[in-house]
């Protein structure tokens, strides 16, 4: 047997309305808030990434699924959304129109990462990129639009946490006060963490390696260091989430997994057992579209994980009970009204109803009981006497009420009665 490659799940067709969910959530959301959509190819050159993302990262260093195609050129399934976003942004000339740019992405990402609960090699992500505006309002909306995606899920016990990790200028000096801090601890630090020392080394203060969190847990810390001109915008990033009354805490160890970001990052948590864990990470990144080619602009974004979203719904019991299923099943008995259903079921669809019928040549008994599991909300028996009478009893599957409907009134019959609509 062939089964589905390490890290990968199905979704399957019991499961997909839960996408179905949060995605058409998340659509209205980003219609709201003037976001519009942009899907991206699935793979793209590797230097996309190693430029974008950064390759002192664990994402580039170890994540990536990269291979040579056919061409011998180097591809990359994509690890993130914000690089290829930031490529098609300056590709495309986004930049030229009125800005600031506003777009959203839902998408899946590809990371080679040890499998276990809300990890996986291929995963999606939601996430908003705003380009060409650098006041802190826009972070302030992103990190708004993000709070709103748990508010209107109902979900509880999510924590937002902000920090500020500077710009290259005030990064430079604190760079050096960091080296001067790890020199002693060098030997202690993993094979990785020594080479970012020399290139990187605020990506120390991401590594997962526990003997070198605990070296780094007492570094001097970025939002101490930072300059006059990243402190006062990340004051007004605090008053702006005051006044639309997002709560927040500061954390000043968040530096993220990525190399591109300034000034604001943050981080969204869930504390429900069960799914604790990082949903939503995302920040300003005002070095990239000119690292990737552009022009000077700014940006800010996010990405939420998807699987670890629902895994947070799951655990707080949100997701409702699968309401896709048949407005009417309709039976025959007959060959006369095999061809009539066949024509009355397609009209009915036609007719913006969700109808169904059997498909196996099942005696009546069977198709009644085929139709219960369906879970269709109202069913018909269709013989040559309701042919011929042009109407037929509709019986309510749940109260057992029977009505005698006309076929040429089924369809407003059925838009009228079902719970669903
Ligand atoms: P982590 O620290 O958990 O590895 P990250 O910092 O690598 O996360 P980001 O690059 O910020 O993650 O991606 C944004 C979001 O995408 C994460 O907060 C998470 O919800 C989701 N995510 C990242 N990697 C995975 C994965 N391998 N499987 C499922 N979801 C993921
Ligand atoms: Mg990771």
């Amino acid at each position: 047997m062939i089964i589905a490659p390490r890290g990968t799940h199905d979704i399957l067709p019991s499961e997909s309305y839960r996408w179905h969910l949060i995605e058409d959530k998340i659509k209205e959301i980003c219609l709201e808030f003037g976001y519009k959509e942009i899907r991206t190819p699935m793979f793209e050159s590797t230097e996309l990434f190693e430029r974008g993302v950064g390759d002192t990262t664990d994402v580039v260093q170890k994540e990536m699924y990269t291979f040579l195609d056919k061409g011998g050129r180097s591809v990359t399934l994509r690890p993130e959304g914000t690089s290829p976003i930031v490529r098609s942004f300056v590709e495309s000339s986004l930049y030229a129109q009125p800005q600031p740019t506003k777009l959203y992405y839902l998408y899946p990402c590809f990371r080679y990462e040890k499998p276990q609960a809300g990890r996986l090699r291929e995963f999606h992500q939601f996430g908003v990129e705003v380009m060409g505006a650098d006041t802190a309002a826009v972070d302030a909306e992103v990190i708004s639009l993000a709070m709103q995606v748990f508010s209107r899920l109902n979900v509880t016990g999510i924590e937002l946490n902000i920090n500020s990790i500077g710009c290259p200028k005030c990064r430079a000096a604190y760079n050096e006060k960091l080296k001067a801090f790890f020199k002693p601890h060098l030997g202690e630090l993993c094979e990785t963490c020594r080479q970012r020392y020399e290139k990187n080394p605020l990506r120390i203060l991401d590594c997962k390696v526990k003997s070198c969190k605990a070296i780094y847990n007492h570094a001097p810390v970025l939002l101490d260091n930072i300059c006059e001109d990243c402190a006062a915008h990340f004051e007004q990033l605090k008053r702006y989430l005051e006044v639309m009354e997002i709560p927040y805490q500061i954390d000043a160890t968040i530096v993220r997994g990525l190399d591109y970001y300034t000034k604001t990052v943050f981080e969204i948590i869930s504390k429900n057992k069960g799914s604790e864990g990082t949903i939503c990470g995302g920040g300003r990144y005002n070095g990239l579209i000119a690292e990737i080619g552009g022009p000077e602009m700014t940006g800010v974004g996010f990405a939420m994980g998807l699987e670890r979203l629902l895994l947070v719904l799951e655990s707080l019991d949100l997701i409702p009970e699968n309401l896709e299923r048949p407005d009417i099943f309709i039976a025959n008995v007959g060959d006369q009204a095999d061809l009539f259903v066949q024509k009355l079921v397609y009209g009915l669809r036609n007719a913006g109803i969700s109808a169904e019928r059997d498909y196996l040549s099942r005696s009546v008994k069977a198709q009644m009981k085929y139709a219960n599991k369906t879970g269709a909300q109202f069913s018909a028996v269709i013989g040559d006497d309701d042919i011929a009478a042009k109407s037929a009893s509709v019986k309510n599957m749940q109260t057992g009420e029977t009505d005698n409907v006309p076929f040429d009134h089924l369809a407003e019959f059925i838009k009228t009665n079902t719970m669903t609509r």
